[in-house]
Parts: C-alpha cells; structure tokens; sequence
C-alpha cells in the first residue's frame, strides 16, 4: 500500500524559522514544548537561530532536501558569499550535517565579533499582502539580512520583532507602514537581496577591485590606504546608519577593528558580510556597476584627475537635480530618465518634499480611476478596460503605478488562470486518448504539460502516480 504524504506548505523566500514555527504551530498539542517535542523529538532546538542545526529533521518533515532548504531558506548563501569556495564548502557541510557552531566558526563569523541582532525583521505591507493571499503571514528571508532595513517591494521601513526562545512569534497584519525616505537604505536593501543568491566572490580579486576604486577615488595610492580619510568619508556616508550598532561599532574612530582598512589584511578566517556590504555601497553606485568592476576589471585613473566628488555629494547631487525636476513639474516617468535615478528614489524625494507625483494621466478621473482598479483587481485584461473605459492600454496601465498590492494579485489571477487552462487541458487530453500513455499524453498537449512541469510540477507528477499507476496495475 502506498502512503500519501502530505508535505507542510512552504512559501517562496520565507525563513527556516518560519518554516519550523508554523509546522510546531500545527501541531495541536497542549504547549508549545509539547508540540516541539512532537515535532523535532526534543524541546530544546533553537528554532530562530541565525544557521539552524534541525535541518536535517526539517527536511524528513517537509520531503525537501537539505541542499533545497539551505538555498532557498537559510542566509548561508549571504554569509558565504566572500568566503574563499574552500571554506564554503567546508561551511556547507557542517552545515548539512547541523553542526551550527562549526559552521559559524568555518566562516570565520565567530571571531568577527559583529553581534547578530535577535531580532525577526517583517514589512507591515508584505504581511498584510500574505494574509489576503495565503490567510497567515510569515517571515522573508530578504528583511532578515543584516543591515536591510527597508522593504524594497513596497518602500517601507522593516518593522522588528525580539527573538523569543520559547515562544513561536509571527509578523503583525495590523501595523501601518512608515515610508523609507532615506535611498541609502535602499541601497544596502538592494545590494543584500542580490548577495543571498548565491554570489560568489574571489577574496584576491576582490581585493583588487576595491584597492583600484579606491585609488582612482583618492582614498589610497598605489602603496598605501589612507585609512582615516577613507573611514571619515564613510562614517559621513553612513550617518542616517550611525544609530545601528553594528555599523556604528564598526566605523567609530576608537574601533579596535580596523575597519575599513582591515579588509585588505589576510588570515584564514572570512571578514563577516556586513563590512563588504559598506564598502561596496560607499565605493559603487549599485549592485550592478559593483559586478561590472568585478567582472571586467577596471583600470586606474590617469594620474592628473580633478579630485573625487565625496560619495556622499554624488547622492546628493543626484538628488537635488530630482528635486528641481519634480518641482518643474516633470512627471515620474522623465524624472527617472533625466536624473538618471531609480523611480522609488524620486518617490522618496517627492514624499521628502510634499511633492505630488504626476503619475496618472490628466484623462483619467479619480472616481474613473477607482472603477478601474476595481476591475484590474478582480483580473480583467487591461486590453478590455481599455476598450470598456474608451482609453488607451497605457492610460490603463498607468493607474497601475505604485499599485504593488494589485499587481501582484493580478499575477497571481494570472497564475491561476494559467494554471486551471492547463492542469484542464491535460486532463481533457486524457479521456481522449484510446490508450493512454505519458508520450502520448505529452505529444497532445505539449504546451500545457511543459508549462505544467515548469510551474505546477507536483500536481503533474501526482497526476502521473494516481492515474498510470493504477493503469499499470490495472
Ligand atoms: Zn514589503
């Protein structure tokens, strides 16, 4: 007889803690000791820690591979992502083998001395959006980085909840949002959420990449790091960031650590993440120009350049030309392109300033515009509206600016529909074939069962067990 296991719902992107929290949750026993007990066999795993050592039982409990939970659940990839791929590898089997303390010690984390903040961090709006979509919220792997404070969905500051050890702790659907108005935030948000996906960085090259920005910035020559000037402009970059603990510690003049300089001075051990984080968003624009340079190298400035402009002014400057620009008038979209700044920079600039975006077209009125996000909310085509409404699909597709919430629930309609279209149609092909077979099956309807084993590959695969095992057994 076969045994039809039904494995624990996991979300894309949330955290292993939130994973094991919601399973012992659902576990119906009288205590939460109990029920961990009934779970992982002992009352005393430390569920909210930073590298879980119970991902072994996690994954009997959830039918997913360690390897799966590790890359798509755990911050290992961010915590490994400047270590030498010798010590990853070390790290990640200690890791497999839930050794959690061996494998802070492999990535030299221990000896850092950056405290881990116990803390679970969570957008207001991403758990509200969670609990209209899945009907409970959950933590995302994303807000837990170290030094992303900020939801870069929806442009909001990350609200924090205490670790607790004997209690199981979810996010808040009833907090307001606070708008982000600083971009820094943004910044290191953004850089983070590329590190967690599986980046590798060679320490010696990277080395490079750094000493070479910083020459042809003016914070070293080709023999020497001009350690103060390069820690004071960094300290000035990182003020709105000074209240945090970690940065501060790490940038105060009295630090014992060395940093930023330190970087450069080689032992076995890995500097923690977070010291790489500061410098790539003090000497690079983005993620993206940071990976260029890394790539492709960059070579030194001829000698007789006009001092660097401080990062600090760059921001600034950037800014202020946004400014000017919203003030004129100008709506979202040309700001963007003459600024050369990223749209959720000219929203902060705009809300800094008590500034309204011209984001919506003179033609559509607000009581027009609210009927047709009614309509985008339940799903319709933007093409139909356009034609119901008597505008263009652009006009349509303007109202939808800043309307993450429906967005994402018109991708989802999107996703059901798609997936209702197709699981029906393989279905269908089913009864007409004479004598059924998956090639035969497949030869059909292709599309549909390509798009099914791309996106909905369990269904089809217990499509497959349910009805030709029992054809072959028959
Ligand atoms: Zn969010």
């Amino acid at each position: 007889m076969r045994m039809i296991q039904i494995s624990p719902r996991i979300y894309a992107g949330e955290t292993i803690y939130s994973i094991a929290s919601r399973i012992v949750l659902n576990d119906v026993a009288s205590s939460v000791s109990q029920s961990m007990l009934n779970v992982f066999d002992s009352k005393n795993i430390q569920l909210n820690s930073i590298l879980p050592s119970y991902l072994n039982q996690l994954s009997s409990l959830t039918l997913r591979t360690v390897d799966y939970l590790i890359d798509n659940h755990t911050l290992f990839e961010y915590y490994s992502a400047f270590s030498p791929d010798r010590i990853k590898k070390q790290a990640r089997d200690f890791f497999k083998k839930g050794d959690s303390s061996a494998t802070f010690k492999a990535l030299g984390l221990l000896a850092n001395r950056i405290a881990d903040v116990e803390i679970h961090k969570y957008c207001p709006v991403c758990a509200l959006e969670q609990e209209f979509l899945f009907g409970e919220a959950f933590w995302l792997l994303d807000h837990q980085l170290p030094l992303s404070l900020a939801c870069i969905k929806h442009e909001c500051m990350l609200e924090a909840k205490a670790k607790a050890r004997k209690q199981l702790i979810f996010p808040d659907v009833d907090r307001a949002a606070v708008r982000c108005t600083t971009p820094l935030l943004f910044k290191i948000a953004e850089l983070n959420s590329y590190l967690v996906n599986g980046y590798s960085f060679d320490p010696v090259r990277l080395n490079q990449v750094y000493a070479v920005r910083l020459i042809n910035r003016g914070f070293a020559t080709t023999k020497a790091v001009k350690h103060i000037k390069w820690r004071n402009e960094m300290r000035v970059y990182f003020s709105s960031l000074m209240n945090n603990e970690q940065v501060r510690k790490l940038l105060e003049s009295s630090s014992e650590h060395g940093f930023p300089a330190n970087i450069f001075y080689h032992d076995d051990s890995s500097h923690h993440p977070i010291k790489h984080v500061l410098i790539i968003s003090f000497l690079f624009d983005h993620f993206g120009d940071f990976i260029v340079a890394y790539s492709q190298g960059e070579s030194l400035l001829a000698s007789k350049v006009k001092p660097a402009t401080p990062q600090a002014n760059i921001d600034t400057e950037r800014h202020s030309k946004t400014l000017k620009l919203l003030k004129s008038g100008m709506s979202l979209r040309d700001v963007i392109r003459h600024a050369n700044v990223s749209a959720a920079t000219v929203r902060i600039v705009a809300s800094k300033h008590g500034i309204a975006l011209h984001e919506n077209s003179r033609k559509v009125s607000n009581s027009m515009r609210r009927a047709i996000l009614v309509q985008l909310m339940i799903g319709k085509s933007t093409q139909m509206l356009a034609e119901a409404f008597k505008l263009s699909i652009g006009d349509i597709e303007q109202t939808l600016i800043g309307q993450t919430l429906i967005k994402t629930l018109r991708q989802r309609i999107r996703f059901y529909n798609h997936r209702r279209a197709a699981r029906q149609a393989v279905i269908s092909a089913l009864y007409t074939l004479v004598r059924p077979s998956i090639s035969k099956l497949r030869k059909t309807v292709d599309k549909e069962y390509m798009w099914l084993y791309r996106h909905d590959r369990r269904w089809l695969n217990d499509f497959k067990n349910t009805y030709f095992d029992k054809q072959v057994r028959e």
